[in-house]
């Protein structure tokens, strides 16, 4: 460590509060300074080189070594490093940016509303979802329903969509948010069969809907592939029951892509891929590849012709809603998402190997099971395989073997008893057998810590 990031790192210790951290535990151990990035390795203060297993989070899905973005981006800030939207403003860029990420969505989504995050972005559904049932003269339709363990941001809002109890004890969650089932088969009964566990979550909605009262709920909100909440991939069962039940009871489906957009599922968006119909699309990290701050949402025609042919000024919006530099890099980045085929190259080519792979990690003595979707992938970390019991009831295993995978040079998540991966989807080949020789060593090293045999 030289004495310039020592510095840095004492004054971060002393003086950043981070998102999502243990303060106490912050201060006394302190963290990692991440300094250098260079194809899908991240490089820490003193140089130690890990594969970045995470996509930064969830977004730098090309990698760290993509200089067409850097360029648009320096170009943009030479030029007209900001102009705002408000007001009938505009700039070349965020016009740019409305056609580039509408073209990738489904044909009937056709409009866009830019924010600075995914956060923002479900704020902005809400208050779209809300002024559109006023204007159709349903104001009564003003209940939004989410999943538990769901993920959304971190915004009062976003935070009360999502389904984290342990977020939700921390501040007071709006009233108008409900809660249902997540169809997370290795965590339900296990006498369930997959499909038995997703048409119970999606009867979960209807009961929900039918409880509240159809007048009364205005949009269904959901990952199509959970990824915070430990990449809880539904069974076939559960989308297209999902979909029946709201399009019988009038309910909009927000589909929240932050990490299912742009080629993380093998399509563009993760509703492609499990062919659902939403009338929002949040979108958010992979946008601009992490480069820049940039989220929105998509908006179906049938929710854009009422909001705009009535109603006057919608009063809504950030200062830096289409703001040019960020608009520049998505811009750049869905360019490079269409040079590089990357959906075709997740779905026919990355993410059949990757699926591969991942599933030879079963035979792990702690591995209870090991699931992927296009690069979304998780394992489940338990003592005893049949009886699916986990290694410990703190449920820490994950940390554990979180610490250990970055000992051995990987960074990946831990999800209380799992580690999930989303790995960026430039890698190539020898590197996703490079993540998967490391992971195997954080298991072996996770299997010793519980005094488990591995042969
Ligand atoms: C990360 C994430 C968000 C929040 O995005 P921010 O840019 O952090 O506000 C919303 N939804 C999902 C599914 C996410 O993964």
């Amino acid at each position: 460590m030289n004495s310039h990031t020592n510095d840095l790192n004492q004054l971060d210790r002393e003086r950043h509060l981070h998102p999502f951290t243990d303060y106490a535990a912050y201060r006394q151990s302190g963290g990692t300074l991440y300094t250098r990035g260079e194809g899908v390795f991240i490089y820490d203060e003193n140089g130690h080189e890990l594969l970045d297993g995470m996509s930064g989070l969830w977004c730098t899905n090309l990698g760290y070594s993509q200089p067409e973005i850097v360029q648009a981006i320096t170009e943009q800030l030479e030029r007209l490093p900001f102009y705002n939207s408000f007001f009938n403003c505009s700039n070349d860029a965020a016009a740019a940016m409305a056609g580039a990420v509408t073209d990738v969505m489904p044909a009937h989504i056709n409009h866009v509303f830019f924010t600075n995050s995914g956060s923002e972005a479900n704020d902005t559904n809400i208050r779209i979802v809300h002024r559109y049932f006023d204007l159709i003269g349903k104001p009564q339709k003003k209940l939004i329903i989410s999943r538990e363990n769901a993920y959304h941001g971190s915004t009062i809002a976003a935070a009360s969509l999502g389904g984290m109890s342990d977020m939700h004890k921390q501040f007071t969650p709006l009233p108008y948010v409900h809660h249902v089932q997540q169809p997370y088969w290795y965590g339900a009964d296990a006498d369930l069969s997959p499909e038995e566990v997703g048409l119970a979550a999606a009867q979960s909605l209807a009961d929900k809907i039918d409880a509240l009262g159809a007048d009364n709920v205005a949009a269904f909100i959901a990952e199509p592939v959970q990824g915070a909440g430990g990449v809880i991939i539904p069974p076939a069962s559960y989308w297209p029951a999902v979909q029946r039940i709201l399009d019988e009871r009038d309910v909009l489906l927000i589909s929240d892509e932050v990490i299912c957009g742009f080629a993380r599922t093998g399509q563009w968006f993760g509703c492609d891929t499990f062919g659902t119909h939403p009338d929002l699309i949040t979108f958010a990290k992979g946008v601009t590849n992490g480069y820049q701050p940039l989220g929105g949402v998509g908006i179906s025609d049938k929710i854009t012709d009422v909001l705009t042919s009535r109603g006057g000024e919608f009063g809504h919006g950030f200062t830096y809603s289409g703001h040019p530099a960020a608009c520049a890099a998505g811009v750049a980045t869905i360019a490079r998402y269409h040079a590089l085929s990357t959906p075709r190259h997740v779905r026919e080519d990355l993410g059949p190997y990757w699926a591969k792979k991942w599933a030879e990690l079963a035979d792990h003595a702690i591995v209870g099971e090991a699931r992927t979707l296009g690069m979304l992938a998780a394992i489940e970390l338990v003592r005893d395989k049949p009886s699916r019991s986990r290694l410990e009831p703190e449920h820490k295993a994950g940390l554990v073997c979180r610490g250990h995978a970055i000992e051995n040079g990987l960074m990946v998540r831990a999800v209380r008893d799992s580690m999930i991966s989303a790995a960026p989807l430039v890698c190539t080949h020898e590197e996703i057998d490079q993540l998967i020789e490391r992971l195997r060593r954080a298991l072996d090293a996770t299997a010793r810590h519980y005094g488990i045999n591995t042969p």
